[in-house]
């Protein structure tokens, strides 16, 4: 094996250490704490993992938990009602509604009714676009994580060839805008682009987001590239990436494992937006 194995775990410690200090700052000069609000609508046995997660860590770096569970069936205006009601609630700093929804409701009306100023997921329109423009919003988790490890390991961004392979509103697409606000040149890759490795084996970086298990083998990756792997699959012999590891780790200068790569990066993220977002509502 020649890369790096980047130590998400570790890299997310880290960054929960740091929100843990600034929560208490901001408790210390409030007299009270950040608060993050979690919807889980419907019993999807993976959202329900990950949000306790979410609350377990949130409460660790010392943040409020405020937490809703709605039933499947619940209607939309309800859902609406509370929304509005966590914006207008000085106690909570960030909302997160837990994705995939329930069928039936609409994600992309009740995303955007959380408001920009509490959006932690980042993924309102106005964060989107903020994003776009370049000026300063709540990013989104996963891509903003990936950035956190790329610069803790010392993977020089500005200037580099990055590849994203996914263009996905949640990972694919956002990490693309911040690799590119990093002065890299970016291409994105997607599930109609006619020859993946041939783009992908030009990359400095590569960033695996196609949710395909063990998509990205030796033929697409560049010698001594770095390659961040989004992916998370279940397996029976457990969880996997969209990166084949020992294979690629072999030709790689960096790489993440997964487990323990990018998913402890998106909590982390999560935790760091919500202080973010409890210090500008303040200020
Ligand atoms: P998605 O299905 O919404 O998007 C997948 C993207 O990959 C699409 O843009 C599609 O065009 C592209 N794609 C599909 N097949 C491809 C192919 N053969 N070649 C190139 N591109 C292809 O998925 P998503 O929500 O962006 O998530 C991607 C993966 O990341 C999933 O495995 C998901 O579980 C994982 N994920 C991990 C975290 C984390 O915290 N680590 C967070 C979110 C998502």
């Amino acid at each position: 094996m020649t890369a790096v194995v980047i130590d998400g775990r570790e890299v997310a410690r880290a960054s929960r250490a740091r929100t843990a200090q600034r929560a208490q700052a901001f408790k210390d000069q409030h007299g009270h704490a950040p608060g993050l609000a979690t919807i889980l609508i419907g019993n999807d046995p993976a959202s329900e993992v990950y949000v306790r997660n979410k609350r377990r860590l949130a409460t660790e770096a010392g943040l409020v938990d405020v937490h809703h569970h709605l039933s499947a069936d619940v209607a939309e205006e309800t859902v609406a009602q509370l929304i509005d009601d966590l914006n207008a609630d000085v106690n909570v700093s960030g909302i997160l509604l837990q994705l995939p929804l329930p069928k039936g409701l609409d994600r992309a009306g009740l995303i955007d009714r959380i408001s920009p100023a509490k959006d932690v997921d980042g993924l309102t329109t106005v964060s989107q676009g903020r994003l776009a423009r370049g000026v300063s919003g709540l990013r989104p988790c996963t891509p903003a994580g990936v950035i956190e490890l790329l610069d803790t390991a010392g993977v020089a961004i500005e200037g580099a060839h990055a590849v994203v392979v996914g263009r996905s509103e949640l990972v694919g697409h956002p990490a693309a805008e911040l690799l590119l606000r990093r002065s890299a040149t970016v291409t994105i890759a997607h599930s109609r682009t006619s020859d993946l490795a041939a783009v992908a084996s030009t990359a400095d970086i590569l960033v695996a987001a196609a949710g395909i298990p063990a998509l990205i083998g030796r033929d697409h990756v560049k010698p001594g590239a770095a390659v961040v792997d989004v992916g998370i699959h279940r397996t029976d012999s457990g969880l996997i990436g969209d990166v084949r590891f020992d294979e690629v780790s072999d030709v790689a200068g960096w790489i993440t494992p997964v487990p323990g790569g990018v998913g402890p990066m998106t909590i982390a993220a999560l935790l760091s937006n919500t202080v973010t977002a409890a210090e500008s509502l303040t200020r």
